[in-house]
């Protein structure tokens, strides 16, 4: 695996997870239930955690949701799911987390928006509050400063010292510094409220992939706080995938973020749980971290004409997904697995032999003969109408030698 300087040097422990100071860079997930509905909001928790969510956010905005917190907390532990909740607040989060107790209580971190907890006096109060509550429960904190609601009062200042300088920089790298600024100055606020650095995680999202690779590498530059890092409103489908993918690889790459969100907007009636793969499969290809075996296959082309290659990497890929719930109890290692399924014999025998396992099918016009490689080496050929089958079995006998 590859492993990046990681930059934050600060570790904040999340109910049983660890985020930032050489920890694994985590996974997390929002839900879009109404919160006040308990039981929908922990069914999709625990949707969620089952696909891989570490942690999972949910709004908390009005005081029915705040009641029904406990609910969900209690819903998730009777089956057995130990994941944090963090409670995302906006404009009231000083009121809700005084007034029920119960919920500030059964939340795992609180996540706060400076932009959106007052204006003025209101807002260092609001703030103040929010703070004492993560203090009294010993709770951390995301400070999550957010492109489309910053602090219009810190950004006006800062445009207005901008403007008197001889050679003012463009409102575009202000509006960036003025996000860096409301997080850091929010942060610096609560350790001055006596929150401690290990209690606090810092965000700043936005939804262009180049400002949110110049805000983090800002932000990254200037403080050693764990970093929660994500492309905001990222978008629908292939779109808010490669967007998404972009923006957090150029970050990931350099060791900038330390949890990582990917906010897709859902097709309609489709399962929340895609954001959790699409975060699985970055972090995965970039090398930082395994959660599933990857299977390598070639993309055909004119030499092999039929769909034989297709549909056995689909069979594998499915199988692959099916058996991995009950290979990471047993043999977890089993997520680091190569697998190759190849149309032909340009490059077939060659990526097979470089995965643990690979399998070269026939091309037009070649034996119909496919070669398998393990670890290099060839040892069989299958054919025939069972292939397929034989080829998974070889992949479970694998799996079952591996060390645990
Ligand atoms: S391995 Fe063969 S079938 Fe696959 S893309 Fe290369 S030449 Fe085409």
């Amino acid at each position: 695996m590859f492993t990046p300087i990681r930059r934050s040097t600060t570790k904040v422990t999340i109910g049983n997870v660890s985020i930032g100071g050489g920890s694994p860079v985590a996974v997390q997930s929002m839900t879009n239930t109404d919160t006040a509905n308990a039981a929908a909001t922990a069914a999709q928790v625990a949707e969620l955690y089952l696909a891989g969510s570490e942690l999972v956010r949910i709004t908390v905005n009005s005081q029915e949701a705040a009641a029904a917190v406990p609910e969900v907390r209690q819903r998730l532990s009777d089956q057995g799911h130990r994941v944090p909740l963090i409670g995302d607040f906006h404009y009231n989060g000083h009121v809700l987390l005084t007034k029920y107790p119960r919920c500030a209580e059964a939340l795992d971190k609180y996540r706060i928006n400076p932009g959106n907890v007052g204006k003025g006096a209101s807002h260092d109060k609001n703030f103040a509050t929010m703070i004492e509550v993560a203090k009294d429960y010993q709770k951390p904190v995301r400070i999550g400063v957010n492109a489309g609601s910053l602090d219009q009062d810190l950004l006006n200042t800062l445009m207005e010292r901008n403007a008197k300088l001889k050679e003012p920089e463009s409102a575009q790298s202000v509006f960036l510094e003025a996000m860096v600024e409301s997080a850091l100055r929010s942060a610096y606020a609560a350790e001055e409220l006596g929150l401690a650095r290990k209690k606090i995680i810092l965000s700043c999202k936005i939804s262009r992939v180049q400002e949110l690779a110049e805000v983090y590498r800002r932000l990254a530059n200037r403080t050693d706080h764990a970093l929660h890092l994500g492309l905001t409103e990222a978008g629908m489908g292939m779109k808010g995938i490669v967007s998404s993918t972009a923006g957090l690889a150029l970050l990931l790459q350099q060791g900038i973020g330390d949890t990582i969100r990917v906010s897709l907007t859902p097709e309609p009636g489709s399962s929340r749980t895609q954001e959790v793969r699409v975060a699985q499969q970055i972090l995965q290809s970039l090398e930082i971290r395994p959660f599933l075996p990857q299977v390598t296959a070639c993309p055909g082309c004119g030499r092999t004409t039929s769909i034989v290659f297709q549909e056995l990497s689909q069979q594998v890929e499915q199988f692959l997904h099916a058996r991995m719930p009950e290979w990471r109890k047993t043999k977890p290692r089993a997520a680091e697995l190569q697998v190759a399924v190849m149309g032909c014999v340009v490059n077939g025998p060659g990526e097979s032999k470089a995965a643990n396992l690979g399998i070269s099918l026939p091309g037009t016009g070649e034996a119909p003969r496919a070669p398998v490689y393990v670890d290099g080496c060839h040892v069989t050929t299958l054919e025939g109408p069972l292939l397929a089958q034989d080829f998974l079995r070889m992949i479970e006998d694998y799996v079952t030698r591996m060390s645990d």
